[in-house]
């Protein structure tokens, strides 16, 4: 905003009056913007990098770009599957087709949600997080989009299981419409709390669901940004998590696909042994403690 003319000159006197050998005595300083009272945020580098840099572009569009070129032979293979045997109640083998893609940072960007919190100094709450899926604004994830009409063009049902709660279906369809996602029915997306008969589920646990896809479909490929979107984690523990990396090692890339998530995740909370219960700080310690300054 420009000043007034009256207090352009003002300024001017003010400037001058600065020359004298006595100045007047200074007005006391105005309140610092709210801004300026947030406290440093961990996830600032994560969020802008999602949000600002070409690089998490390319990353995202290479893995998704990886997972397009494997629908062909694995479509053309009726004994391909990338479910793990243990999650399956039905042969594969002459069912249609699907992949399983997880929701939030995997086909939807919420980073805007990420930055929010970043801006206004908050954490992840239910009540925020629910409105900011109300608004129905998120962005598809670079290459999602590509992705899944992909899949769809070649009769293949793209089904999400996601960790967003049931109750956010509407809102999370009517997103992934929008953008253009194939959702072949309402029952393409199942969030928690999904009710999956004969299977008991445990939190956020997605096996449940990935056994009900496993009644219908044969699974091609899953594309996910948590361990938790592939395969069961039974013990949220760091050695617990490199252990199942280490087992799978050769599906990533070949029936399972990861997008980078730097800004939350599993891998985060491990690391304080879950207890998001401890003050922000402390969680804080715990990751720092965590880092490794050996090599
Ligand atoms: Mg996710």
């Amino acid at each position: 905003m420009r000043p007034s003319l009256p207090v352009a000159l003002l300024a001017l006197a003010l400037g001058l009056s600065a020359c004298r050998s006595t100045p007047p005595a200074a007005p006391p300083p105005p309140p610092p913007p709210a801004t300026a009272v947030v406290a440093p945020d961990d996830n600032l580098n994560a969020v802008l990098w999602m949000q600002r840099s070409a690089e998490y572009r390319a990353v995202a569009e290479t893995v998704y770009r990886a997972a397009s070129d494997r629908l062909a032979a694995a479509l053309a293979d009726p004994s391909w599957d990338a479910l793990v045997p243990a999650e399956r109640d039905r042969p594969a083998a002459g069912l249609p087709p699907a992949v399983i893609v997880d929701v939030d940072e995997t086909v939807l960007d919420n980073s805007p949600y990420q930055a929010r919190l970043v801006r206004n100094g908050g954490e992840y709450d239910e009540a925020s997080w629910r409105a900011w899926a109300e608004e129905r604004r998120a962005r598809a994830v670079p290459g999602a989009l590509a992705f899944a009409q992909a899949a769809a063009a070649r009769g293949i049902t793209v089904l999400y299981i996601s960790n967003r709660a049931v109750a956010l279906d509407r809102a999370t369809l009517d997103n992934l419409r929008a953008l253009g996602f194939p959702v072949h029915d309402d029952g393409a997306f199942m969030g928690l709390g999904t009710q999956v008969p004969g299977c008991q589920s445990q939190g956020s646990d997605k096996t449940c669901r990935r056994r009900w896809a496993s009644r219908h479909y044969r699974i091609l490929v899953q594309v996910g940004d948590q361990l938790v979107d592939f395969v069961q984690v039974p013990d949220n523990t760091p050695a617990a998590r490199d252990a199942i990396e280490r087992r799978y090692r050769d599906w990533f890339g070949e029936r399972w696909f990861a997008l980078p998530n730097p800004s939350y995740g599993g891998w985060e909370a491990a690391v304080f042994d879950n207890a998001w219960r401890l003050p922000r700080e402390q969680r804080r310690q715990a990751k720092r403690d965590a880092l490794d300054t050996a090599n």
